[in-house]
């Protein structure tokens, strides 16, 4: 994500998120919106009708690859392997919600 504005986000645990303000603000219908922290401490989004985790790197969405033989979960942006939670599917009941 090019735009590093954020916004700090304070959560009912009392905890607080830097959270990229487009995630905030939505900029259009099928724009990701930030909807709450996991527990592992990785933001969660909504969008088409998902709930998805954002990768901590680049706060894209995760996809599946592979290294040699190995299925892996990546950085959708950047390609780094990133944390196999985030592959998985997961409900806004997930999140630490605002
Ligand atoms: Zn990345």
């Amino acid at each position: 994500m090019t735009d590093s504005t954020t916004t700090i986000v304070v959560l009912a645990s009392g905890a607080t998120a830097a959270v990229p303000t487009p995630l905030i603000t939505g900029d259009g219908v099928e724009s990701p919106r930030f909807v709450g922290v996991s527990e592992e401490g990785y933001l969660l989004v909504e969008a088409y009708g998902m709930t998805y985790g954002l990768t901590p790197c680049c706060f894209a969405s995760a996809t599946g690859s592979m290294i040699g033989d190995e299925p892996v979960i990546c950085c959708r942006a950047c390609y780094e392997e990133v944390d196999e939670f985030l592959g998985g599917p997961m409900t806004v009941a997930d999140a630490t919600t605002l």
